[in-house]
């Protein structure tokens, strides 16, 4: 089961389809854009400490608006020059018209970043408030899709829900609407957080019976703390598993166990899910590198004399 980019590597750095589609597993890092300096000190410190597990890519986080966007955009052209990793940017549609788009798509390229992860986004302030359009931008990620792969050779990434997505009416029509959004030419997908994995094998299943086989990578958060419980919620707008909050809650008061059974969780989770032929993890790290190098060298392989 060990994780890694292939042996014998093309003299460029190959994109996540191409990794993918040569039957490769990816692993990854997603960060976000802090706000202060100390933020800012602990985001890169993060990034070259978890630089060393070399990872298929690192991905950064777009945000609802204002100047955490620029920030991104700077992130992840100082990770394309500065850093031996490749940066994926995420990238959304909230308050942008098409031509601010195709401007940022262009900014992306001009950087060599040919990785984006394309998003609808939430409205800004309210996650949960009403989606209102730019007048001259874009309604769905689909479209979104549409306008990167135009724009240039791009490898572009979309949003998959195991539990749907919280405005979908149903699971029928968010698998619908995910499948279309993948024939608007996605190569890959990368889930929401979850945390067990028959959410993931259900949403694989369903999708496979549309008839698309997109590689779907699962998104995973491991629970340091029992507030990362509440803040799952939040974030991903469904319930904690019940089954999983009760083992949780039988160590509540002792912070090292949390963390200790976090850790394994996450680690059995990624076990399954690589065992059932996921194409790999992609770690949430909310710009903190020792959990998830925690989880990840628990899945190395044991050498003999170790
Ligand atoms: P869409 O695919 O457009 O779907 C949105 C809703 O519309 C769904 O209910 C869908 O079923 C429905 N729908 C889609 N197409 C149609 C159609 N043709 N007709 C009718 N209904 C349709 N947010 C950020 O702001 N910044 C980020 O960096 C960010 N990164 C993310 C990374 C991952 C891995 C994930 C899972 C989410 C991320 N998000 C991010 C959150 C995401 O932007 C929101 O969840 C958003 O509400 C949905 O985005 P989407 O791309 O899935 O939208």
């Amino acid at each position: 089961m060990a994780l890694g980019r292939p042996s014998v590597l093309p003299d460029r750095v190959p994109t996540i389809r191409e990794l993918l589609a040569a039957g490769g597993r990816s692993f990854s890092f997603e960060f976000f854009p802090p706000k202060t300096e100390a933020g800012e000190r602990q985001l890169w410190r993060a990034i070259r400490e978890l630089e060393a597990l070399r990872p298929t890519f690192v991905s950064v986080t777009y945000g609802a608006g204002g100047g955490s966007r620029d920030r991104t955009v700077d992130i992840v052209e100082r990770v394309a020059h500065q850093t031996t990793l490749t940066p994926v940017a995420h990238f959304t549609a909230v308050d942008h018209s098409i031509r601010e788009l195709r401007h940022l798509v262009g900014r992306f390229a001009g950087a060599g970043v040919r990785n984006i992860l394309a998003v609808r986004g939430d409205p800004p302030g309210d996650p949960t408030g009403e989606w209102v359009r730019h007048p001259e931008g874009v309604l769905y990620a689909e479209e979104l899709v549409r306008l990167i792969k135009q724009s240039g050779d791009f490898c572009v990434g979309v949003a998959a829900f195991p539990y749907k997505h919280p405005r979908s009416p149903s699971v029928e029509s968010d698998t619908d609407h995910f499948v279309r959004k993948c024939r608007s030419g996605a190569d890959y997908a990368i889930t929401q957080m979850f945390f067990q994995a028959d959410d993931y094998l259900r949403l694989r299943d369903r999708v496979a019976a549309k008839g698309c086989d997109t590689p779907i990578i699962p998104g995973i958060m491991p629970v340091t703390q029992m507030s990362t419980i509440a803040r799952s919620e939040q974030l991903s707008g469904a319930p904690f598993p019940a089954e999983v909050a009760e083992r949780f809650e039988a160590v509540k008061d002792d912070p090292a166990a949390v963390r200790e059974l976090g850790i394994e969780h996450a680690a059995d989770l990624c076990r399954r899910l690589l065992d059932e032929g996921a194409p790999g993890i992609h770690f949430i790290t909310f710009n903190k590198s020792s959990a998830t190098r925690e989880v990840f060298m628990r899945l190395q392989p044991v050498t003999a004399d170790a």
